[in-house]
């Protein structure tokens, strides 16, 4: 039953002419499927609408041509032939008890129409800020009219295709809507610039045309960036934000509102730990509307949730991120399965999906994108074939998820972990400076063993290859991790750094477990480019500031770690690294040691140059924990290697081959049929 605190969370809301079931607001989200992988975007919506979401978004949805997001993967409307595929969407949802929404998007000067090669269009004449080849031409009144037509069509086919509820969008600083808005890109000087209210026009338009079109049937809601984040460099919710609310207040539907861009409002929590931390910019917005309103913040406690709506603050709780790492956070909140909510850790991997245009992954829940071509559900895995007993060795997250899984299906299952406690390196990473909440990966799956009878995890057990044949399991899941090399082989170098003897060497390990320089210079060497050099350079310059030790950050990468820049926070991680003080140097790789300096040698020129260091952390490479699968697979145990011990990557992909290992035990598919794909039709216009 549910806590009676929380039945205020699970009260409809009317929206325009529709009704939610409750107030749970899957808002529009990016998911790397669009209009690429129909079929693995429907059954993707469809999971959270049985998780028990009012409301179910799709991603922002091209509605022209002249709209063309290519390479990414978003969803498109531009004619009639999109409908069936969107269909595919509604119906699903509509039938699994929630409403549908659909987010209309014309990205202006952030579509550079790689695909269709169509100018793109712009408020003004600028620079396309996505794909670079060419510019983006200001429309002129001809244009802006037609622009319109193309929005109430797209409102039409959206209706057809089934949807509940229709956005116009003006958000992370993407669509032409938007750059209309903002001063700082809309150079116009007729009835579209200047003024505020010139600037609203567009706008307003849309969100006449769109009710007027089929505002009868479907709720018109508008997605608005109240504050971007700039201060008075930009739009700030308490000055233009605001006004734009108290003049459009009663058109829409819905209020769904939210900072921009993107990386403000998908902010990790690196960066921003706190829950619900949009609200100081967007809880004005109730106090001027009498339209319902939601917003995001990563929500995922009912307690904040409930006083949020009974305080008056919002009506429904919006939610991308928690909605992917728990698609059933709503009926774990009804059905008083609190503790079993799988909280988002805010890493932004589902946001890098996206950017890097392959179907969504996440850390916490391994089936997020494969509920359509492996055909997984979050809440359901299918029972033992037959009984077996299973030895996991490893209990970081690949062995962690393997054992929860298979224990789910009813094995007999055994960990067995070397260290005192149990998270392998989630629990080492998660000590570093910003990444505490990281720790929610182990937390989970720890706390969900703990309840199941038939799995027992042994900590301090360190197990060798006689152990492990002694315990005579039927099968064994070697997930062992791996280590951080400390001779500075990595991506640019096959070769050890000369004379690396000579200096005082700490392993990313050493740093994680709390040990820092005694003297310096500190060298941290990122040849790994990914995410972890950066964040130990911020955490040994945090760890120590006060100090006259000089701490250098060295890449032959030509920024601080390339990689997050699919997670938004490459900007950040390097600001932060700068404003500590930390010397960046990039298109350097190391390349010998003397005991008080290093070499380094530019990538591009050759030219070699010093400089002081005394302590060298290398981020380089990882040598898997492959030892024990190698005295034993020639042998008569069933055995397997998984996760870092395999392949080392992310934490998402450590969690991921866990949850498959338990998958596939005792379910042998024959090669090419481990999942479907979904192939491109033959069938011409
Ligand atoms: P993954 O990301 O693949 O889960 P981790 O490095 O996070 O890998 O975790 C691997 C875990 O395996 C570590 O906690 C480590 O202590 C443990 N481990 C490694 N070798 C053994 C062993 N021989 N016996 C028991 N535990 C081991
Ligand atoms: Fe949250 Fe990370 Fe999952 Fe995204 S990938 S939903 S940020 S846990």
């Amino acid at each position: 039953m549910t806590d009676d605190r929380y039945n205020i969370l699970f009260e409809p809301v009317r929206i325009g002419p529709v009704t939610t079931k409750n107030r749970f607001y899957q808002v529009p989200h990016c998911c790397g499927m669009g209009h690429l992988r129909p079929q693995a975007h429907a059954a993707m919506r469809e999971v959270k609408a049985q998780g028990g979401w009012g409301v179910v978004s799709t991603e922002e949805a091209e509605i022209h041509p002249s709209s063309d997001l290519s390479p990414y993967a978003e969803q498109r409307i531009w004619d009639e032939k999109d409908i069936p595929a969107l269909r595919l969407m509604t119906d699903k949802v509509h039938n699994a008890g929630a409403l549908a929404a659909i987010e209309l998007a014309h990205n202006g000067s952030h579509a550079a129409n790689l695909y269709t090669r169509i100018a793109p269009l712009g408020v003004s004449d600028m620079a396309t800020d996505i794909g670079f080849t060419k510019q983006a031409r200001g429309v002129n009144k001809k244009d802006i009219k037609q622009f319109r037509q193309w929005h109430r069509a797209a409102a039409l086919r959206a209706c057809e295709a089934g949807f509940d509820i229709v956005y116009v969008y003006a958000g992370h600083g993407m669509t032409l809507t938007q750059q209309f808005l903002l001063p700082e890109l809309n150079q116009r000087t007729d009835e579209y610039g200047g003024s505020l209210e010139n600037r609203v026009r567009l706008i307003r338009e849309l969100i006449e045309d769109t009710k007027d079109a089929i505002g009868d049937r479907c709720a018109v809601a508008f997605r608005f960036a109240v504050d971007e984040i700039k201060g008075s460099d930009g739009l700030q919710a308490q000055e233009e934000g605001r006004a734009v609310v108290e003049m459009l207040a009663e058109l829409p539907d819905l209020w769904d509102v939210n900072v921009s861009d993107w990386s403000n409002d998908s902010m990790t929590t690196r960066f921003q730990p706190d829950e619900g931390y949009q609200l100081p910019y967007t809880e004005f917005v109730k106090s001027v509307t009498t339209k319902p309103v939601v917003s995001v913040g990563k929500f995922t406690s009912p307690d904040l949730m409930a006083s949020l709506i009974k305080k008056g603050v919002l009506d429904l709780i919006g939610a991308a991120r928690p909605s992917i790492a728990d698609p059933f956070l709503p009926n774990k909140i009804k059905e008083n399965r609190i503790e079993e909510i799988r909280e988002c850790i805010g890493c932004n991997i589902c946001v890098a999906s996206d950017n890097l245009g392959v179907s969504i992954r996440c850390t916490q829940n391994p089936t997020m994108g494969e509920e359509w071509r492996r055909g997984w559900h979050p809440e359901i895995i299918p029972l033992k074939r037959a009984p077996a007993s299973v030895l996991v060795v490893g209990a970081g997250p690949a062995g962690l998820e393997c054992a929860l899984q298979l224990a789910k299906r009813g094995y007999e299952v055994t960990v067995s972990e070397a260290g005192s406690e149990p998270g392998g390196r989630v629990v080492a990473e998660s000590a570093l400076k910003g990444l505490a909440a990281w720790k929610r990966v182990i937390d989970i799956r720890v706390h969900q063993l703990k309840q199941l009878a038939n799995v027992s995890l042994y900590t301090d057990s360190k197990l060798n290859s006689a152990e492990i044949r002694e315990f005579a399991a039927n099968h064994v899941v070697l997930a062992t991790g791996s280590q951080w090399r400390t001779d500075g082989v990595g991506r640019s170098s096959r070769e050890p750094v000369k004379g690396i003897a000579s200096l005082n060497v700490l392993s990313p390990e050493d740093i994680m477990q709390g040990k820092l320089p005694e003297h310096g210079p500190l060298v941290v060497y990122d040849d790994d480019q990914v995410y972890l050099a950066g964040v130990l350079a911020d955490h040994v310059a945090a760890g120590m500031s006060g100090t006259t030790v000089d701490i250098h950050f060295v890449t032959p990468a030509s920024m601080v770690s390339p990689w997050t820049e699919h997670t938004l926070e490459q900007q950040r991680i390097q600001k932060s690294l700068l404003d500590a003080g930390v010397s960046i140097h990039t298109n350097q790789r190391v390349v010998a040691a003397t005991g008080s300096e290093v070499t380094l040698c530019c990538t591009y020129t050759g030219n070699l140059t010093s400089l002081p260091c005394s302590t060298l952390v290398p981020v380089t490479e990882r040598i898997p924990e492959s030892e024990l699968y190698d005295e034993l697979v020639s042998g008569d145990v069933s055995v397997e290697l998984i996760g870092d011990a395999l392949a080392p990557g992310l934490i998402a992909d450590a969690v991921f081959a866990g949850h498959l290992a338990a998958r596939e035990f005792q379910q042998e598919k024959a090669d090419g049929a481990e999942y479907r794909r979904e192939m491109p039709s033959l069938a011409q216009d």
